[in-house]
């Protein structure tokens, strides 16, 4: 079965196609600047050479044309006709309540989605986008969403809920949702079939560390408490976005800076974090490169980043009197080996002991960094999102066949 995953953003469309055989990619690539006469489609078949293509790409239905054209292009496509495109399956940010796993697209299911839109205003508009893309050029194949919020629906009421009048929960489903569902849930599938342990005995904190980032508690094999919120906002410190704030900061600031609500929310999501703090950069690259050459605002900021890492990872080991497994994942957490570092250094308390030697080993495999003698397993597990919407994808449309 020959699976095509996409992940649409607002002005983006990320692909990759799988021959669920063998899990294999056949190619992978992105249509960028989407509504912009000087739009990108990069595309990069697996064995041939990639292409770059710019051109005027107004909307995601003519980027789905563009790269369902690649796909099937002499030169640079991967399968001989549309025909052999068995299922597509998208990404979706936000799922609500409505969603507790992934399903087959159906009208029912497109409603709920734009009914969701309130609580996801930049994300669920662009993967209907994409579903309506599909529907236009790939009108006979099975569509699937999978849902960023999904994997946290098993959180207890006691974890997912804000102490702020229940009538805000009951009106507007204001709650803790948590995001990067599918990569927690499968860096602890991953963690526990390499520890050779049925996932279910072990207590696992799972830090999905990248551009954004999230922690997670995982009790019994389910989402127990994560780090995100409402929005992708709450929890660590990140590249551009603050994290935990004490909230009097947002009328606070409204009122001595003349901001409107906007200009703080963007203040927030676009202009805090790493990139605040270093005054210079957002990625962990160049924020540790510059600590090395003295830079005194990068250390700060590195400092900051992995201090408010270990007090979640505290936090959630007291939420599930202790921890067995602590697991890191994305950009910064499969690479950065100061990061893991020092976010582990002052853990020793709860029975972490880092391996340095196993820390600073490079690879794309999955592998323990921390001592034969620790008490908790420390893991490095690559994360791989678009996998495992493709499995999703391939099990449901197997299933319904
Ligand atoms: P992701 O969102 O998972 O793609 O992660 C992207 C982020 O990972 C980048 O913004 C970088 O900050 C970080 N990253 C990637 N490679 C490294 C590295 N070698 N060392 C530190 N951070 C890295």
């Amino acid at each position: 079965m020959i699976i095509l995953v996409l992940n649409a953003g607002s002005s983006s469309l990320k692909y990759q196609i799988y021959n669920m055989s063998d899990e294999s990619v056949l190619a992978q690539g992105r249509v960028e600047r989407i509504g912009m006469e000087d739009s990108i489609l990069t595309h990069e078949p697996s064995g041939k050479t990639e292409v770059r293509q710019v051109s005027e790409i107004l909307d995601h239905n003519t980027a789905v044309k563009k790269l369902t054209d690649l796909l099937i292009d002499r030169e640079h496509g991967v399968i001989l006709s549309m025909k052999d495109i068995n299922a597509v399956g998208h990404r979706v940010v936000h799922g609500g309540e409505s969603f507790k796993h992934s399903v087959i697209v159906t009208s029912e299911v497109k409603q709920e989605i734009r009914k969701l839109i309130d609580l996801a205003p930049l994300h669920n508009p662009a993967a209907m986008m994409g579903i309506m893309a599909v529907e236009a050029n790939l009108p006979d194949v099975s569509q699937v969403v999978v849902f960023d919020t999904a994997f946290h629906q098993s959180m207890p009421q006691e974890t997912f809920l804000y102490p702020i009048p229940m009538v805000l929960y009951r009106r507007h489903k204001i709650r803790r949702y948590g995001f990067h569902g599918t990569s927690h849930d499968y860096v602890s599938r991953q963690a526990a079939m390499k520890l050779n342990k049925p996932l279910e005995s072990l207590k696992m904190v799972t830090c999905h560390i990248g551009n954004g980032a999230s922690c997670a508690a995982i009790l019994d094999g389910k989402s127990f408490d994560t780090s995100m919120g409402l929005t992708p906002l709450e929890g660590l410190m990140m590249g551009t976005r603050s994290g935990d704030l004490d909230p009097a900061i947002v009328p606070f600031t409204m009122d001595k800076e003349e901001l409107t609500l906007n200009e703080v929310n963007s203040m927030l999501n676009k202009h805090s974090g790493l990139q605040a703090i270093s005054g210079f950069s957002s990625d962990m690259r160049e924020i540790t490169d510059a600590m090395k050459d003295g830079d005194k605002q990068a250390k700060l900021a590195f400092d900051m980043y992995t201090y408010r890492l270990r007090k979640y990872i505290g936090a959630y080991a007291a939420g599930m009197n202790g921890i067995d497994v602590l697991v890191f994942t994305a950009g910064v957490g499969e690479n950065s080996v100061m990061v893991r570092q020092a976010v582990c250094e002052n853990l020793s308390f709860m029975g972490i002991e880092l391996d340095n030697e196993r820390n600073e080993i490079r690879s794309k495999e999955v592998r323990l960094i921390s001592t034969d003698k620790s008490r908790v397993s420390v893991l490095v597990v690559p994360t791989n999102e678009e996998l495992i919407i493709a499995r999703d994808t391939y099990q449901l449309v197997r299933e319904s066949l």
